[in-house]
């Protein structure tokens, strides 16, 4: 199958209101080509330093979304074109993201990851922390960053019941700060082995990499 029938085939089989999200990370640059001309315009990344030299090569009305783990020390290298991020995990790196959107002048749309689940290597906030963020004077005092919505990544198990619920559980979250703030309105959950769970769970926004472009080959098991 080509990368053409992955994302037409996937494209018919989810809602029109859910995102699509193609990740890159690894892919050459003729692989994002063929999905770009399929229209595909949202693409993810999970390491900066390929990000940008991607963002440089590659048409600039691809919208890039930044998927993974951030260190601090290299927000600047995004900060000028970024679309979403959607792996915020830390105030420091809250505090970064506003910091390197002011010297930009431009407001960074970010989403919060939420640690959901029960693996030690995922980061995140837990939900406590997220809402006293969101409803800080810190948080107020910040213009250069805005929390568009939420993220989650489910255990890496075969359990269905368990990502399954991990997945409701964060929905249940998000409908909640979601009716008191209506500017978080984004729910980025599922990739390409749990993303029919996660919509049934009310995912607005899915993040898939192998189940357009292929297995990645020279990456270590996530
Ligand atoms: C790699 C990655 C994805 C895509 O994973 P696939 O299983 O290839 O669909 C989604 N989200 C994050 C955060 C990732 O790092």
């Amino acid at each position: 199958m080509s990368i053409k029938d992955n994302l037409e085939n996937i494209i018919l089989k989810i809602p029109s209101e859910v995102s699509l999200v193609a990740v890159s990370k690894t892919k050459p640059i003729n692989d994002i080509l063929e999905a770009y001309r399929c229209g595909q315009k949202v693409f993810g990344e999970n390491k900066i330093q390929e990000l940008v030299e991607k963002y440089d090569k590659l048409p600039k009305d691809i919208e890039w979304h930044m998927i993974g783990h951030i260190q601090r020390n290299k927000v600047k290298y995004m900060a000028p074109f970024i679309s979403l991020v959607h792996s915020v995990d830390s105030y420091r790196l809250i505090r970064e993201i506003n910091k390197q959107g002011k010297i930009n002048n431009r407001v960074i749309n970010c989403l919060l990851q939420i640690k959901i689940a029960s693996e030690e290597s995922k980061f995140g906030f837990t939900e406590k922390e997220a809402t006293d963020f969101l409803n800080s004077e810190e948080y107020e005092s910040f213009k250069n960053i805005k929390i568009v919505g939420l993220m989650g990544m489910a255990t890496f198990t075969d359990n269905q019941i368990k990502i399954n619920q991990e997945f409701k559980e964060l929905k249940i979250f998000y409908d909640k700060v979601n009716r008191s703030n209506n500017q978080i309105n984004k729910l980025s959950m599922g990739m390409s082995d749990d993303y029919r769970i996660a919509i049934r769970n009310g995912s607005t926004m899915i993040r898939l990499g192998s189940s357009i472009f292929g297995r990645r080959t020279n990456t270590k098991k996530k």
